[in-house]
């Protein structure tokens, strides 16, 4: 029988995910237009879509699934200011309120008895300081906005549109349909495990960190019809929850809007084979052991949940996101793999997307193609690693085995909270501390300042190279911006 062709459906403003207008800030718009192809549309190659479609370039987004949206339904993201705060630049606050919710602080306890260590609450001039707020939200919800963003700028968004191949050159993909697309540059913002990706890393072993995470979203109609659990989605401050543990640990937030707030649930526990996918769904019954002598909230948490188990795993980073050819680069997961339901993971793809669109911003000749992509690593490399070791920290951090070392830590906490203040201030907890330097961040600033550092110095020396032949290398220059 003749196998039935399912054409590549292309999102468009008509289509089930109707826009509404928004006010996407102006941008500077690059003076040489060229073709992006992007591989993926989770999260890395939404937002890729929208950030290079505001700086006028063509973008195309090639996605394998078709429910791609739909499939991340039941999952809660913390966003972070670094991240809010692209959102801001792009005229799409009003829209990150819409589907999240502010939270003010942190609660922390321990797991086995619900003893409180203490409280942090981020403070104002921070919050202002950092130009976004932290704030929580599904990941379908996160997804959506993106997909509707990029559909409203005006990139072509085609689903069930595998890439099965790519030219030697970069410059163009084949579809599992057999259909043939050409690039100018090929983005592959195709996850840890995608074809872009083994490009540039075959070699990929899967290193575990030795945790594992039971991931889920728990309706907020039943926890409000508990009154030992409601106090989770209070409204009047938004509070995250944090509870340590002996080898365990577990984190708690409200996600959604404010007049529909929805429990995300995560509980961290030592690795004993889970997998790395996001299809190992757990019943209570089986869910159930690996709580037993938490508290009595987490037990029915624990109840309440059908949580996905998901192996948190810590793959390596390319020494090179940057295809030889000079026409691909990997972004997102693609590049950083970071564990599941961290702090950073989703923010290091939204700050790709805004420090990649920032520099082809400026492209005005081919030439420079390459040193921006080769800018683009250099730019966010070191950060990405920084932050997934922070990250990973954070959670193995919240479940030391109990000791002389984790009573004295906890006592120090309680000492603060005693005293009214904030448990998590001068480096009490030292890798929670750093949290706040890095919320500061910003992302179009990095690029900003590479362009004035680098590329006008590139582009100078070319000018002189062409008015008085003076004989510059400019591949040597390119070379130094790598190393710099
Ligand atoms: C279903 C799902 C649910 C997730 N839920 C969470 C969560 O709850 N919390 C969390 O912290 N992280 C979650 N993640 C991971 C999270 O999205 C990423 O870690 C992070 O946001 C960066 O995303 P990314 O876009 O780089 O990669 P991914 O989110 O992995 O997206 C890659 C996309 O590329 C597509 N793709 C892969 N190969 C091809 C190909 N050959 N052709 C075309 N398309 C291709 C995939 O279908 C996928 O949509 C989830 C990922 C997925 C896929």
């Amino acid at each position: 029988m003749a196998k039935v062709q399912i054409p590549h459906p292309v999102y468009t403003l008509s289509l089930p995910y109707r826009p509404q207008t928004r006010s996407h800030a102006a941008a500077k718009k690059a003076t040489l237009r060229i073709r992006f192809v992007i591989v993926g549309g989770g999260a890395a190659g939404l937002a890729c879509a929208v950030a290079l479609r505001r700086v006028g370039h063509q973008v195309i987004v090639l996605e394998k699934d078709l429910n791609f949206v739909g499939s991340s339904k039941r999952r809660g993201i913390r966003m972070p200011p670094n991240m809010t705060k692209i959102f801001n630049y792009w005229g799409m606050s009003g829209d990150v309120d819409d589907i999240g919710t502010p939270v003010d602080r942190l609660i922390i306890s321990r797991l086995e008895n619900a003893y409180l260590l203490g409280i942090h609450q981020w403070e104002y001039e921070l919050v202002q300081e950092a130009g976004g707020e932290f704030t929580a939200v599904s990941h379908y919800r996160l997804r959506k906005l993106l997909l509707e963003a990029a559909v409203e700028l005006g990139a072509v968004i085609r689903t069930n549109a595998e890439v099965v191949e790519i030219a030697a050159d970069c410059r163009s993909l084949r579809l599992a349909s057999g259909e043939v697309i050409q690039a100018d540059v090929i983005i592959g913002a195709d996850g840890n495990r995608g074809l872009c990706r083994k490009l540039l890393c075959p070699n990929d072993p899967p290193n575990g960190t030795g945790v594992m995470l039971f991931d889920s979203v728990i309706p907020g109609d039943s926890i409000r019809a508990d009154p030992e659990l409601s106090s989770l989605l209070q409204r009047e401050q938004v509070s995250q929850w944090a509870w340590f543990g002996h080898e365990r640990a577990s984190l708690c937030c409200p996600i959604g809007p404010s007049q529909d707030l929805d429990l995300a649930f995560h509980f961290y526990a030592i690795d004993d084979g889970a997998t790395e996918g996001w299809d190992d769904i757990l019943s209570p019954e089986q869910f159930a052991p690996y709580l037993s002598g938490t508290e009595p909230r987490i037990q029915k948490l624990g109840r309440l949940a059908r949580p996905t188990r998901v192996r948190m795993m810590e793959r390596t980073f390319p020494e090179e996101w940057v295809h030889e050819t000079g026409r691909l680069v990997i972004v997102g997961s693609a590049a950083h793999p970071f564990p599941p339901a961290v702090m950073y993971g989703p923010s290091m793809s939204l700050e790709d997307a805004s420090v990649l669109a920032k520099l082809f911003s400026h492209l005005g000749r081919e030439e420079q193609i390459r040193s921006f992509l080769y800018a683009f690593q250099n730019l966010r490399e070191g950060r990405c690693q920084s932050n997934r070791a922070l990250d990973i920290g954070n959670i193995k951090f919240m479940m030391v085995p109990t000791g002389e070392m984790t009573e004295m830590r906890d006592k120090m906490m309680r000492a603060r909270y005693d005293q009214g203040r904030n448990v998590l201030e001068d480096g009490t907890v030292a890798q929670w501390d750093r949290n706040r330097e890095l919320f500061g961040y910003d992302a179009e600033d990095e690029a900003d300042n590479w362009w004035v550092q680098w590329g006008l110095l590139q582009e100078r020396a070319r000018a002189a190279h062409l008015e008085n032949g003076v004989r510059l290398d400019l591949f040597a220059l390119d070379v130094n911006m790598r190393i710099a």
